[in-house]
């Protein structure tokens, strides 16, 4: 499923971070959660036109594409030589789609920095290079059982050039994210290793609530991990605002200069990093998100609801949202042209509302 892991050095509001997204209950309502570990939350993908549907169909009940945030404790300087709880951090990070990093910008003297100062830069780079570091390890240790079975199975030779340029990539301090492509590493052959620099990286910086307006500075922060996404926020306001009345908190948000609330931001950023996108279905029961791969076709879509659906695939009818919402109602939209019925060839587009026709 989607899981995005969250890791920083101690000390930078990964907690306090984690706990304000778990605590969303607004997001996460209705969402029939499975029991989950505690270091595990899950929210629904912010998405205003799930209400505005749930409206228009009268729906009983709102379910969100479902995120999942895993708190990744004990990545500290030095992990991979042991510091702290040593690489122990890995089981929790390898099931993560993205990693998340969060990090310290704000300047409060009553917080300790474990390194002694506020640099960004810094942080980045200790925590980076002990992701490196773990990949380069897995890859040292793997290599020589690779090599053995590349002995005995020449189909196993070019995994053993693939690990073995991965680990020159790294080396070069480039994450395999970054750098496969255009290293010429395909990646499906290292799967078996987990790697964890072949996910995408995102940042979240924790600056304090007065920055948050200042462009410049925010600018700056964001040059140091381009290409890489950015989300900013002050992790300390957003604890609040999940505590306050939807009025109250609006009024602190914009106190702050800010539209949406910096949680928000990183859900669709998360999501948007890995590829993702949703398609909606609405009914007198549910108005639904469901989470597709950009470039789905219709079928694969309908086989996220389940496996007939993509098996006995005949078409699917389709209104874009705002071609709905524009028309007014479903019969509305089919009166004015606006429903399609599409077939089995048919490249999803997000927002689109469908309702699909299969055999059984
Ligand atoms: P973690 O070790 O990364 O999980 O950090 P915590 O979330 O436990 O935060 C460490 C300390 O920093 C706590 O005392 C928080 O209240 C404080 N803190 C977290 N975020 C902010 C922030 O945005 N601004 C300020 N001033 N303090 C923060």
């Amino acid at each position: 499923s989607l899981t995005i892991g969250i890791v920083g050095l101690p000390n930078v509001g990964k907690s306090t971070l984690f706990n304000a997204l778990t605590k969303n209950d607004v997001l996460a309502a209705n969402y029939p959660f499975a029991t989950i570990e505690p270091n595990v939350g899950v929210v629904g993908l912010p998405d205003d036109r799930l209400q505005q549907l749930a409206g228009l169909f009268g729906s009983e009940k709102i379910l969100p594409a479902p995120v999942s945030f895993v708190d990744i404790a004990g990545l500290v300087r030095g992990a991979s030589k042991g510091q702290g709880r040593g690489n122990a951090f890995l089981a929790n990070i390898r099931d993560a789609s993205a990693i998340c990093q969060v990090v310290r910008a704000f300047s409060d003297p009553n917080v300790l920095h474990v390194d002694g100062k506020v640099s960004p830069a810094d942080d980045i780079e200790t925590i980076n290079t002990e992701l490196l570091l773990a990949d380069l390890q897995t890859l040292e240790k793997a290599l020589p059982r690779l090599q053995k079975e590349a002995k005995l199975k020449k189909d196993r030779a070019p995994v053993v050039a693939a690990a073995e340029a991965a680990a020159k990539l790294l080396d070069e301090g480039v994450t395999l994210y970054q750098g496969a492509a255009g290293a010429g590493i395909d990646l499906g052959l290292l799967a078996e290793l987990h790697l964890l620099t072949t996910k995408p990286f995102l940042y979240v910086f924790n600056v304090d609530e007065a920055e948050l307006g200042n462009a410049a500075f925010l600018d700056e922060l964001r040059a140091l991990v381009a290409p890489a996404e950015a989300v900013f926020m002050d992790a300390k306001i957003e604890s609040e605002l999940i505590d306050l009345p939807e009025d109250e908190a609006l009024e602190l948000l914009q106190s702050t200069g800010q539209t949406e609330p910096g949680l928000h931001q990183l859900i669709r950023v998360g999501f948007a990093t890995l590829g993702l996108q949703t398609y909606l279905t609405a009914g007198p029961k549910e108005a639904r998100a469901w989470v597709i791969p950009v470039g789905a076709t219709a079928p694969e879509a309908a086989g996220v609801i389940h496996s007939d659906f993509q098996r006995g695939f005949i078409k699917a009818e389709i209104v874009s949202f705002d071609d709905l919402m524009a028309a007014g109602s479903m019969g509305a939209a089919k009166a004015a042209g606006k429903v399609r019925m599409e077939g089995k060839d048919y490249v999803m587009r997000d927002g689109d509302v469908v309702e699909f026709r299969f055999n059984v």
